[in-house]
């Protein structure tokens, strides 16, 4: 099936569910994102800062990007200027640089907190106790620059369905708690950004309102970095 056949089984699939699509371009060539572009998407997600600001200069304005990789904080000058949403969001300390940044292009920036929920050593992402602390503390409430919609979490590779159902539920249960705590009164806390190709359907049954699709909208990956 081509990109264009795949996206549109995905928005069929969506759209009863109330579940936003993002598909994950990292690195594709522009002309399958324009495939994409073409046939009606509009958000993509990237992981590394150098490809996402290369193909934001050559890809059409319309596009919503959103950063689903790790950020370094020296980094976020060269994506402030644009970026949609920022799904990566693992520190106080982060997001005090996104408001910074934020602040010089006159930009309010919706920010995801990663939240760990795999069972691996290798993911990035807040732990509960972490998440609870940053919302709690004085710096992230003078933050006027960032607005955080909701959280993000990875699954383990490789578990059984039984761990990935676990821990999607964790992350639900979690944002159910921040919202009550935190951002009752907040309509756009709304987010639940969870599930990947191999796994959005145990996701969106565990409440998920954003899923990060690509291995199976675009094909697999050739691990070749896209160069303007
Ligand atoms: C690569 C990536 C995805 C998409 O993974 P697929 O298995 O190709 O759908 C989703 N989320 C994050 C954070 C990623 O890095």
């Amino acid at each position: 099936m081509s990109i264009a056949d795949n996206l549109l089984k995905y928005k069929n699939e969506l759209d009863g569910e109330q579940v936003q699509l993002i598909a994950v371009s990292k690195y594709q060539q522009p002309d399958a994102i324009m495939e994409a572009y073409n046939a009606g998407q509009r958000i993509f997600g990237e992981n590394i800062v150098q490809e996402l600001v290369d193909k934001q200069v050559e890809l059409p304005g319309d596009i919503e990007w959103h950063l689903i990789g790790h950020l370094q904080s020296n980094k976020v000058k060269y994506i402030a200027p644009f970026i949609s949403c920022i799904q990566s969001v693992d520190s106080l300390k982060l997001l005090i640089e996104i408001n910074k940044q934020a602040k010089k292009h006159n930009r309010v920036i919706d920010c995801l907190l990663q939240i760990y929920i795999a069972d691996e050593d290798t993911k990035f992402g807040l732990g509960f106790d972490e998440v609870i602390e940053l919302l709690r503390s004085e710096e992230y409430a003078a933050l006027k620059n960032i607005r955080i919609t909701g959280l993000m979490g990875i699954a383990s590779n490789n578990a059984t369905e039984k761990q990935t159902n676990d821990e999607f539920t964790e992350l639900k249960v979690l944002f159910d708690g921040i919202k009550l705590s935190f951002f009752r009164k907040d309509d756009t806390f709304k987010e639940v950004s969870m599930g990947m190709s191999g796994d959005y359907r145990l996701a969106i049954e565990a409440g998920s309102t954003m899923v990060r699709i690509g291995s199976s909208i675009f094909g697999k990956r050739v691990i070749k970095h896209f160069k303007a």
